[in-house]
């Protein structure tokens, strides 16, 4: 299976051949519904067992964690709960990241509840916490090449980094699915996503503030 195969647009390209177009077309445009796992059994169980959603199943993993598990977990569990059942926090905890490595986000306070988007928590040690410093770009198109949605990561992350949010716009920042591949991939270690993820969130801000004047 080819990353970022759990994206709902790539799915959907491997398994029906079908391409939803860019936001805001959804995937029912294109005449399909994609459902995780855990949302069908969550379906199932409020219906046939009249059971709401009030668990989720939740990892714990790392290098360094003692006993990485899997936890059925009530929402409202504190993280550093679950943490502390896969046998606390190792010593030579660099960074603690909530969800996974390509598209987690860095968490600065473990004390924070379970809710119904956590799927797991990802305990890195030092070394892999260390990032390289971000050389400049050599024009490599790497990034380009491996982006799902068809986007310029680089120009959007120097655009978002100029705060030219107009253009941010133009490029399409909103289709990106924060997937991660061309942070990974660029080898000068430019922080891609991370301008990306402001641009999308800035630019999201600005569209909503637009369709709320209409
Ligand atoms: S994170 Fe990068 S590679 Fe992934 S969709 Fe966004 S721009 Fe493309
Ligand atoms: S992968 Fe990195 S170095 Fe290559 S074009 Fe993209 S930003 Fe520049």
């Amino acid at each position: 299976m080819k990353y970022p195969q759990g994206g709902e647009k790539q799915l959907i390209d491997a398994v029906i051949s079908r391409q939803v177009p860019a936001p805001p077309a959804i995937p029912i445009n294109v005449g399909a519904v994609v459902q995780n796992v855990g949302t069908a059994f969550a379906v199932y169980e409020a219906v046939q067992k009249n059971k709401p959603l009030f668990e989720r199943i939740v990892t714990v993993t790392g290098k360094s964690v003692k006993n990485p598990s899997n936890f059925l977990t009530r929402m409202g569990t504190p993280m550093s709960q679950l943490i502390d059942a896969a046998g606390g926090l190792p010593e030579d905890t660099g960074k603690v990241i909530g969800g996974g490595p390509m598209m987690g986000k860095a968490l600065v306070n473990t004390e924070v509840p379970i809710c119904k988007g956590s799927s797991g928590v990802l305990i890195m040690n030092d070394k892999e916490a260390a990032r390289a410093e971000a050389q400049p770009c050599i024009r490599c198109a790497k990034c380009v090449s491996v982006c799902p949605m068809g986007l310029e990561p680089f120009l959007l992350a120097t655009l978002s980094a100029h705060k030219d949010w107009e253009r941010v716009e133009k490029e399409d920042v909103m289709s990106c699915i924060e997937c991660g591949s061309c942070q990974f991939t660029c080898p000068s270690h430019r922080y891609l996503l991370d301008y990306i993820r402001l641009g999308k969130g800035t630019v999201g801000g600005i569209i909503r503030a637009r369709n709320a004047k209409k």
